[in-house]
Order: structure tokens, then sequence, then C-alpha cells
């Protein structure tokens, strides 16, 4: 019997993309991790990366199961299928029912169909995923990991929105959260590297990607954090607005008679860095076109920065003590220049930088920035999201294998 470790397949099916990594068990870094892209509509493609290789394909019949049949050629290619022991997959909506990652059963592709109310785009695309793999790969347990898990630890005053309370009793409109297996993650790694007490902890962590979001975390639990109902809640992103008042969103619909679906366009893909810089949603390119004098990048990023800090501020709030604050995603984990604007406006809570640690820690390094005598420590810790579905799939397939020895 062959002695290598075991692979896990890490599916993340969405409206027209099937995100995939594989892993094995014993190494947080994939083996083999793409995308498939343009499902369902001309010139879909599914790209191939390797440590040092990348390959696209085109794929002929374009939907999701011709995305899959490729990727188990690829693997079996790579001589891999048969090591093959588990499937995870990334699941945006869990409401209310899930709490934690699970395996997949009848009843649990029923109940994640039904989260699909509070999360139309994300969660039908992820029960076509998961119907479409366990067809093909049948003989192996398949585990569902949420966005939302990590945050049903949120007490009321944290997850209620000042509604009609038959709103939240009837169609369950409450708070939710997302990013939360990213937080999980980053959490464990920053009390690791700040050498934490593991049940006795107070963090702020900033995961800042194309989209962006805040949470605090106590003892290793989540008690409050920016995104709501849906991601669209919060901190401002690349494409997506973040807070506004919902008396604004009144206002534009009625001035400009949009449309339901219009207005779900504009808060989603016209706004953020986006629609404030009127050039990209892209932070980098904006630090870049903010460097050439361009106004509207300017003060994009300085009111992404704005509102971030008043976040991070307010999270805090929610802490027994602020032990750190940790950024991560690709701003928080490599924008020297985001992470030094947002401590500067954190200086009211005695947050200050080490600006020589600061300018060093990028591309995927972990690190301690702030200087001595900060009130608390601020600290980079890349996320590895793949890699949290990873341990939970291992974990929930060998308690199946103990419960059914
Ligand atoms: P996603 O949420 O899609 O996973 P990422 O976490 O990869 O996104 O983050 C993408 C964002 O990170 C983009 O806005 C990109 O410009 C930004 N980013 C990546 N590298 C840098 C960098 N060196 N400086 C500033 N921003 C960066």
């Amino acid at each position: 019997m062959s002695a290598e470790p075991r692979l896990m397949l890490v599916l993340n099916s969405g409206s027209s993309s099937l995100k995939f990594a594989v892993h094995d068990t014993e190494h947080p870094t994939p083996l083999l991790f793409g995308l498939a892209e343009r499902l369902g509509g001309e010139n879909a493609v599914i790209t191939f990366r390797e440590a040092d290789r990348k390959k696209v394909l085109p794929l002929e019949a374009a939907n999701h199961t011709a995305a899959l049949d490729a990727l188990l050629a690829e693997l079996s290619h790579h001589g891999w299928l048969d090591r093959l022991a588990a499937v995870g997959h990334r699941v945006a909506h869990g409401g209310e029912r899930f709490t934690h990652s699970t395996l997949i059963t009848p009843d649990v592709i029923a109940d994640i169909d039904a989260c699909s109310a509070l999360a139309p785009l994300h969660n039908p695309a992820a029960v076509l995923g998961i119907r479409m793999a366990l067809a093909r790969l049948p003989n192996i347990p398949h585990a569902a990991v949420f966005d939302t898990a990590f945050h049903q630890t949120l007490k009321p005053e944290a997850y209620l929105y000042a509604l009609p309370m038959s709103l939240y009793r009837e169609q369950r409109v409450r708070r939710y959260g997302f990013h939360g297996t990213s937080y999980r993650f980053v959490a464990r790694e920053a009390v690791r590297l700040l050498g934490l007490d593991p049940a006795d902890h107070g963090l702020v962590i900033a995961h800042l990607g194309n989209g962006a979001s805040a949470t605090a975390v106590q003892d290793g639990q989540s008690v409050d954090t920016s995104m709501g109902m849906t991601p669209l809640e919060g901190l401002v992103m690349g494409t997506r607005s973040g807070d506004v008042d919902p008396g604004a969103l009144l206002h534009i619909m009625r001035m400009l008679g949009l449309s339901v679906d219009q207005l779900d366009a504009l808060l989603n893909k016209q706004s953020g860095l986006l629609g404030l810089s009127e050039l990209s949603n892209d932070c980098r390119e904006l630090e870049a076109a903010a460097e050439r004098g361009h106004a509207g990048a300017q003060f994009g990023l300085e009111v992404f920065v704005h509102r971030l800090a008043r976040y991070v501020g307010g999270l805090a709030m929610s802490l027994r003590r602020l032990d750190a604050v940790v950024f991560t995603g690709g701003i928080g984990e490599n924008s020297v220049r985001m992470r030094a604007m947002t401590v500067t406006r954190l200086r009211a809570l005695g947050l200050t930088l080490d600006e020589a640690t600061n300018a060093v820690t990028t591309g995927g390094q972990a690190g301690l920035i702030s200087a001595v005598g900060s009130s608390a420590r601020i600290a980079v810790v890349p996320t590895n999201e793949e890699w949290m579905i990873v341990c939970d799939t291992a974990e929930l397939a060998d308690r199946a294998v103990l419960e059914s020895a």
C-alpha cells in the first residue's frame, strides 16, 4: 500500500465558474488549483495552475459538468484520482441551520437549497456543484464548509436589525456575516503567532480582498462582524458599496426610477472603489494611479480607509480587551500603504505602526508590524481558506470512518 498522503479536492461552484484546489492532507500549499470560467457562455476555459506551470484549455461543452470532467481528467493524468479521499465544497450561506462544517447528505443538500432565499446567486450554484460532484465521485465523502458558520456565535444584539421582529421570525432577515472560513483560519494563526491564550484573547481581523469585511474574535469565537444578511453591508469593497443610508437607496430608486435588479447591480457591481474612483476596483492599480495624482483614486482609497478604521474601532467595543488588529486578504497582506493609512487613523486607540516592518511584510508573509509601545499589537497573517476547508473535510471524513467502524 502506498504511504502517500490522501488528497482532498476543494470546490467552489459559482453561477458561471468553478474554482478548485487539490491538496494533500499534510501541506497547506495546493498541488494544483485553478478556475473554470465563463461557464454557460461563450469561450469557456479552464485554467490549471501548479507550482511553476499554467495550462489553459478550452471547454467544449461549456457547463459545470464539463469543467469537473476536465478537472478529473487532469487528476487522472497526474495519477491522483485514486488517492482522492474526499471533496470539500465551499458554500456561501448556511443560514441559522449550519453552525459548523458538515458531511453532505440528502437532508443537508435540501437545507442548503432552503437557504437559497438568503443567497439567491450563490447557494443554487453551490447545490449544483455538490450534486454534480456527488454524481461523478459517489464513493468518497463530501463535506460542506460555510462562509457564515463561524459567525453563528453572534449574540442577538449583534445580529438583529432594528426592523419589525416579524421579518426576523418569518423571513430570517438578520445579520449572518461572511468570510467565516478565513476568519477561523486567521484567528487560529494569529493566536499562535502572537503567543496568545486560545481561551482568552480579543482580536479585530480585517479581511481585505475584492470582498472586504472585518470581524471581532473573542476567545476563538466571532462576536461581531461588518457584513450582514448579505455580503454587501459594511466596508467599501472592490465594486460593492458597503454601508449606505437605506434612505439614500430609497431616494435613488425613486429619483432614477430604478428596478430592484438595477439597484442590485449598482450596489454590487458599479460601486465601491470602482464607483468612487471611476477608474478601477483594483487596489494596487488605484495606489499606482494615486501616486500619479489621480484624484478619484486618491479619495477612493481614503473613503475605504476611513470606513475601515471606523469599523475596526467599533468592532473593538464588542471585545473584553483588544490584543491585536490583524490584516489579511490581498490588500491586507500586501498593501503597505493601506495598512499605514488605516493605523494612522486608529491613533485614538493608541495603535502605532512600525514603518520598517510594515514595509517588508508583504507577499504572503506573516509578521508583527506594530511599534513597541502600541496599545495593542498589529499583525499580518495570510489567509488560506482552501486549507481550512481541507482540514475540516479530512476531519469529517475521518470521523465518519470511526463512527461506521
Ligand atoms: P479575492 O477577494 O477575490 O480573493 P484577493 O484577496 O486576492 O481577492 O485581493 C485582491 C485585492 O488585493 C485587489 O484589490 C488587489 O489590487 C489587492 N492587492 C494585491 N496585491 C497588492 C499590492 N501589492 N498592493 C496593493 N493591493 C494589492
